[in-house]
């Protein structure tokens, strides 16, 4: 077993798979000082000015001058200036060539709307506005404990709980995106068509905003100020839910082509192995439904954007690549808007996690996009058009990356981390992946996939990236469930909302 990694030939940077001791003697090397896990070791005498190479790409440069066997760290390297969005190339990169999936089925539960099937039965309960959000969630308790037994094909009951809705800025530019997500939050796949929401009534974000006028119905809405006293919303939301519940019990899982699958990536909590175990692991993942049919989501900006001229040239045509580098301007200027950089993203998590700066962190990010054709990029939860890889730009902030996601319609998302992450999504099953064995052992009972033995030289990207498939089809389909999911953690749906509040 090689105790460095190198990804590329060109690297003049390895990682330590285990803490490397000063003084120890490997591979031709002399370590000149303490190098802990996950962190880079100079393969040669790095000059001051000259580049640090991971990935076969500039992490930065060297700061004062490096020496052969010495620890790199987060300190040492000045970062590069960013890609150029102007004039990517296209259509340069198209790979044809997929690995073939096991299988190209999963049992789903199609929709009324023919569009993507849910991978759950559940209720969904929307809301216009925070305010509703206390007598809703007694509700919904009641709802749990007195409905749901009464309707065994029904998986939950899901409030769209959120912090939008009023003291907004509801008709300036940038609103469009909460109202774009919360839109689309209503009639997510795993709903089942069934519409049920809940308003105040005196609200900027009004349920005319929310849903089509033919769905704005008595059978579909309430308003809290419409009725009289508490007993009588508690009421009025339980006689909904048990007519929208009778509806959803009759729902029937059946065998679906994985075009009807759509998932998405994301990572939190990186760590330097994420980028050679983890996410290449979920990449061939990702290749393997692509091929079959299926539907794959990425996103994360400032995880990507020092990789972006990679990505454009795997875009499929000059509109995809063009929305591409529209989406990299916005949030270049969005991060400028509040005087900060793409240099914000890494946590202190990740740094001592081994991942110096953001360049790092997106090359290892963009790995688990696989290596298909881009054949779409949306803006921040815009339903997608087309089937196939696509990039659903959102902020790279796990807690609003998974909303987006939702938004835009994946039913399953896959979550891959190095420090560890106990995140997870009430609407949508979470299947957690992590880079090292440590983190396996440490979180035996949240960590479904382990990609660590990649990096040890125990198992293959190919091996774990096949297995982590077959994850996706049994939880898709409902004959496995993801740890996330078995304790019912469930983050906030923290909605992005670029817009001012008032
Ligand atoms: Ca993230």
């Amino acid at each position: 077993m090689s105790l460095l990694v190198k990804v590329h030939n060109s690297d003049n940077v390895a990682i330590a798979v285990k803490p490397l001791p000063a003084g120890t003697e490997i591979e031709g090397l002399h370590i000149n000082q303490d190098i802990p896990q996950a962190h880079k070791v100079a393969l040669e005498d790095i000059p001051t000015g000259s580049p640090v190479i991971r990935y076969g790409v500039i992490l930065g440069y060297a700061m004062n001058p490096i020496k052969k066997g010495d620890w790199i760290n987060e300190f040492m390297l000045e970062l590069p200036t960013p890609p150029s969005v102007d004039d990517m190339e296209y259509g340069k990169n198209i790979v044809t060539d997929l690995p073939n999936p096991p299988v190209t089925t999963f049992e789903g539960y199609e929709n009324p709307d023919g569009g993507y099937a849910g991978t759950r039965n559940i209720l969904g309960i929307s809301t216009t506005v925070q305010c509703v959000t206390g007598v809703l969630n007694v509700a919904v308790k009641k709802m749990k404990e007195e409905l749901l037994p009464k309707y065994p094909n029904v998986d939950d009951i899901v409030p769209i709980n959120h912090a939008y809705g009023c003291g907004v800025a509801i008709n300036a530019p940038e609103a469009k995106v909460p109202i774009r997500a919360l839109r689309n939050l209503a009639k997510h796949p795993n709903f089942g068509g069934q519409l049920m929401v809940v308003g105040l009534g005196c609200e900027k974000f009004t349920v005319e905003m929310l849903l089509d006028e033919a769905d704005i119905t008595p059978e579909n809405v309430i308003i809290l100020q419409e009725k009289k006293g508490f007993d009588a919303m508690i009421d009025a939301l339980m006689e909904m839910a048990d007519r929208k519940l009778a509806i959803l019990n009759q729902r029937k899982r059946t065998t679906l082509p994985l075009s009807k699958l759509c998932i998405g990536m994301q990572c939190g909590g990186s760590d330097a192995f994420s980028g050679v175990t983890a996410n290449p692991s979920a990449g061939y993942a990702a290749d393997m439904l692509v091929k079959g049919g299926a539907t794959v989501m990425f996103s994360e900006v400032t995880e990507v954007r020092d990789g972006v001229h990679y990505l454009a040239e795997r875009c499929v045509n000059a509109e995809v690549r063009d929305k591409l580098a529209a989406e990299m301007r916005w949030y270049d200027n969005y991060l400028a808007e509040g005087e900060v950089d793409r240099s914000a993203n890494p946590t202190p998590g990740n740094k001592k996690g081994g991942l110096c700066n953001i360049v790092e962190k997106a090359m290892g990010s963009i790995a688990k996009s696989g290596t298909s054709p881009i054949v779409e990029v949306l803006s921040p939860a815009e339903k997608p058009s087309r089937h196939g890889l696509i990039y659903a730009a959102t902020p790279a902030s796990d807690i609003v990356c998974g909303p987006c996601q939702l938004a835009s319609g994946i039913t399953l998302q896959v979550f891959m981390t190095g420090r560890g992450t106990p995140y997870g999504l009430a609407a949508a099953p979470v299947i957690k992946v992590c880079s090292r064995n440590e983190m396996k052992d440490m979180w035996q009972d949240l960590i479904d996939v382990n990609a660590g033995p990649i990096a040890t030289g125990e198992a293959t990207i190919q091996e774990i990236g096949t297995d982590l498939f077959n994850k996706i089809i049994a939880v898709a389909s409902g004959k496995d469930q993801s740890f996330a999911e078995k304790y019912k953690l469930h983050n906030d749906l923290c909605i992005f909302n670029p817009a001012p509040i008032t």
